[in-house]
């Protein structure tokens, strides 16, 4: 027959066993276990400390005659790095003491010395779950020799139960703390965000889809995504036949408000996996701004170039009179400011000429006046329409082009501002003092030209967004400019069949290739 003490005992698991199941509060479990267990085995006072997978303490409980305490981690820390219960951490041994005055894990703690009686006993167990310490817990009893090995016994059964308890309260809080800041994520975005089935049936949406489309988020779920944006298919069962690819697609549309109104939306769609199933996840960035600015950016440019063209025209062929009339070579003061006025036209009108191409070539126009030209013939032209600037900065411009480069099937004159455009950024974005190079090779069918400079380098993120029309990198070091010399490069040369791209790494110089198809005897104008 069991013992009273032994039923005590059993009765004592039982409740802990209940008590553990109640809550998944991990401040609660660590409680209750410690308050069952002082008041059972009669201890004086008693803690119990979580600790996470890197041993850190992060919940404890601390009884004393019956009250509970929540200790700070600080105080938590203290414990666990003096003292017996730093012991029990660092060995994962239960210990029992049984005079704390003659054993030097015992440390006095600064509210025992005031009392008389130093001589108590204590017992401390490691709390293991999967060979992982995720506790311990420490009883004390204010006389000396009043634990058992039956006490230790019990109290490591405590402990077994309260370490699975402790674990999963553990999986528990990380696991909601990954869904909240998941849900954060979610509703916190400032674009639209929705998942639907493959069909395109809504079956969740973050706060700003509801705030945008005008729907209450209940309305948006089970309702189709057409309610709010008319899906491109073809794009997305496209990307869907692309196998497991996480990268998103994206495609530009539009997106409907309750109330009808629309505006245009950069489209990402990605596929995602929940629970198993495939889902696809919509977000919907509104771009009203972004196109509205790019049209009054258009409108701008087509303004000014109509607008500047013939007065411009006027003004060089003015010059021209001026030029043929006047006895210049005598007039030594009258030269430099005439060829400031020229040099002057001359680049307004390559600006012009350049954002007119832009136009033409963006419609898709052929280049229309390719002839053979030797590239060195280019690059001494580029080099002297911008030999004032290189002088002004103090920079030094070396040419290396090899005499024996073939010639190349090309509208000069628009091959020589794709140059000069090249030439002027390298000079306008190097410091004074700087070098800049320009060189070239036959590559088979292309000749390769290149510009390098040792400026500030351009970060590897932004070395296709330069190429884009207005796109300009942002940074007080950078001067001012429209965005739109490397936009024109670009179509030129592809309109030419060739290719162009920056190599570059932020601090250390810029280098901008491009290539042009070598002249074939067989090719006409
Ligand atoms: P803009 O010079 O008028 O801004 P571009 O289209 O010529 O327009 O150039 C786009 C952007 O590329 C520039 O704003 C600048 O940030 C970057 N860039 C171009 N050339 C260089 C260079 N040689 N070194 C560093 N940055 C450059």
């Amino acid at each position: 027959m069991a013992s009273h003490q032994e039923r005590a005992s059993f009765e004592l698991l039982l409740e802990i066993s209940r008590e553990l199941a109640s809550s998944l509060d991990l401040g609660t479990v660590l409680a209750r276990v410690l308050f069952l267990s002082t008041r059972n085995v009669g201890a004086e006072r008693g803690s119990l400390i979580a600790l996470d997978e890197t041993g850190e303490p992060i919940e404890a409980a601390i009884v004393i005659e019956d009250a509970i305490h929540r200790p700070t981690v600080a105080e938590m820390r203290e414990v666990l790095e003096y003292g017996l219960a730093g012991w029990v951490a660092a060995h994962r041994q239960p210990a029992l003491i049984g005079d704390t005055s003659k054993d030097e894990r015992w440390v006095q703690r600064a509210d025992d010395r005031a009392e008389t009686n130093r001589r108590k006993s204590a017992i401390c167990v490691p709390l293991l779950a999967q060979d992982q310490l995720v506790g311990v817990l420490t009883l004390v009893h204010a006389k000396p020799g009043f634990f058992t090995p039956d006490h230790l016994r019990l109290l490591q059964t405590i402990a077994d139960l309260a370490s699975l308890a402790i674990r999963n309260a553990q999986l528990f809080h990380s696991v909601q703390a990954a869904q909240q800041r998941y849900r954060d994520l979610f509703d916190d975005s400032i674009d639209p965000i929705l998942i639907t089935t493959l069909e395109g049936t809504i079956i969740e949406a973050n706060r700003q889809a509801s705030t945008v489309s005008g729907h209450a988020l209940p309305h948006l779920v089970g309702q189709s995504l057409d309610v709010f944006h008319p899906a491109d298919w073809e794009v997305v069962r496209n990307y869907l036949t692309q196998g497991e690819s996480f990268q998103p697609v994206t495609y530009q549309g539009t997106a409907r408000r309750r109330d009808g109104r629309e505006f245009p939306v950069e489209v990402y769609v990605r596929r995602v996996v929940l629970q198993g199933e495939t889902y696809l996840q919509w977000t919907l960035r509104d771009i009203s701004e972004r196109k509205a600015l790019d049209a009054l950016r258009e409108d701008l440019a087509a303004m000014i170039y109509h607008d500047l063209r013939s007065p411009l025209a006027n003004i060089i062929s003015s010059l021209d009179i001026l030029n043929s009339l006047l006895p210049l070579e005598n007039m030594p003061a009258l030269k430099p400011v005439f060829q400031i006025a020229m040099r002057s036209t001359d680049r307004l009108q390559r600006l012009i000429s350049s954002l007119l191409d832009i136009n033409r070539l963006e419609a898709g126009q052929p280049i229309t006046n390719r002839k053979p030209v030797h590239p060195l013939a280019l690059v001494q032209e580029a080099r002297e329409a911008v030999q004032p600037m290189v002088e002004g900065k103090q920079q030094t411009l070396i040419v290396e082009l090899p005499q024996s480069l073939p010639v190349v099937w090309v509208d000069g004159e628009m091959i020589r501002r794709v140059l000069i455009n090249l030439l002027e950024n390298a000079i306008k974005y190097t410091p004074t003092n700087g070098t800049l190079h320009v060189g070239g090779s036959a590559q088979g069918e292309f000749v390769e030209l290149w510009v390098q400079d040792n400026g500030p380098g351009i970060d590897p993120a932004y070395h296709e967004l330069i190429f884009e029309k207005f796109s300009r990198v942002q940074g007080e070091r950078f001067p001012r400019g429209l965005g739109l010399g490397l936009a024109f490069c670009r179509l030129a040369v592809q309109a030419h069949g060739g290719k162009i791209w920056v190599e570059s790494e932020t601090g250390k110089g810029s280098r901008f290739i491009f290539t042009l198809p070598v002249y074939r005897e067989t090719q006409s104008t």
